[in-house]
């Protein structure tokens, strides 16, 4: 009994470690990603041994049968959830690859030789967790949201809630590609900071719209739609509202 309660406080408390490292994440601390990284595949390793051992805490051994139990090892994640399919659970195709994806990566980091593309690991994180949690749900296991409160919550409903978590990703990968430094609140999605100015165009990173961008004839900045006028047809030039106003409005 004490072994299965150490289990779930020890997921638990990797859980939060990951996903206070996620936070951390962004393109100069690389390295929280790669923090993230290890401790979700120990909230993993922990959580399904938690499953196994209720059945019976000894089957967390690899020998339960051993004269000697203390010195035994115990199961890993595969085993644990070798164990859980031989009891009938099922684990989807995606989940399957996606733990697969997570062992490469985990052993990829302790052999020193992982290439991060920070959105593939934030997008795989917010798929494993989300699956995980269709898994206890589905299965009446546990509630992990039950065991996490203030801020680790809030990261792991964001990450629980597909959206969200898109929309999180999205302004990453718009700071990352924008070619001014600035970020865009997209006319399409209307979400805020998720375009990127790209080839004198703003492109959303959520939702894909393109806003073009033209360019004022008389400052040679440029605008959107809503804040440029046509000056001349002919030629197809535009002209600022700010330009405009003081053209028009001067005494
Ligand atoms: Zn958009
Ligand atoms: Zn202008």
């Amino acid at each position: 009994m004490e072994l299965k309660l150490d289990l779930l406080s020890n997921a638990i408390d990797s859980l939060r470690e990951a996903l206070e490292k996620y936070e951390q994440g962004s393109e100069q601390k690389i390295r929280a990603y790669k923090f993230s990284v290890l401790h979700l595949s120990h909230f993993l390793e922990l959580l399904f041994k938690y499953h196994v051992s209720q059945s019976h805490p000894l089957l967390i051994y690899k020998n339960p049968f051993s004269k000697n139990i203390a010195k035994e090892n115990t199961i890993t994640l595969w085993d644990a959830i070798q164990f859980l399919k031989n009891e009938g659970a099922e684990f989807s195709v995606d989940f399957n690859k996606d733990l697969e994806w997570l062992k490469a990566l985990r052993n990829d980091i302790e052999h020193h030789t992982f290439e991060l593309d920070i959105l593939e690991v934030r997008r795989t994180l917010g798929r494993i967790i989300r699956a995980t949690e269709e898994f206890n749900e589905h299965h009446g296991l546990l509630d992990v949201a039950k065991h996490l409160g203030g801020t680790h919550l809030k990261i792991y409903q964001e990450l629980v809630d597909e959206y969200k978590a898109s929309l999180a990703n999205a302004r990453i990968a718009a700071k990352g590609l924008t070619e001014n430094g600035e970020t865009y609140d997209c006319s399409g999605c209307g979400e805020l900071g998720v375009g990127a100015y790209i080839g004198h165009e703003i492109v959303c990173q959520l939702c894909n719209a393109i806003d073009h961008l033209y360019q004022c004839f008389r400052c040679e900045d440029r605008f959107r739609e809503d804040q440029a006028s046509s000056w001349n047809d002919e030629y197809d030039e535009y002209i600022c509202e700010y330009c405009s106003d003081h053209i028009f409005n001067r005494d």
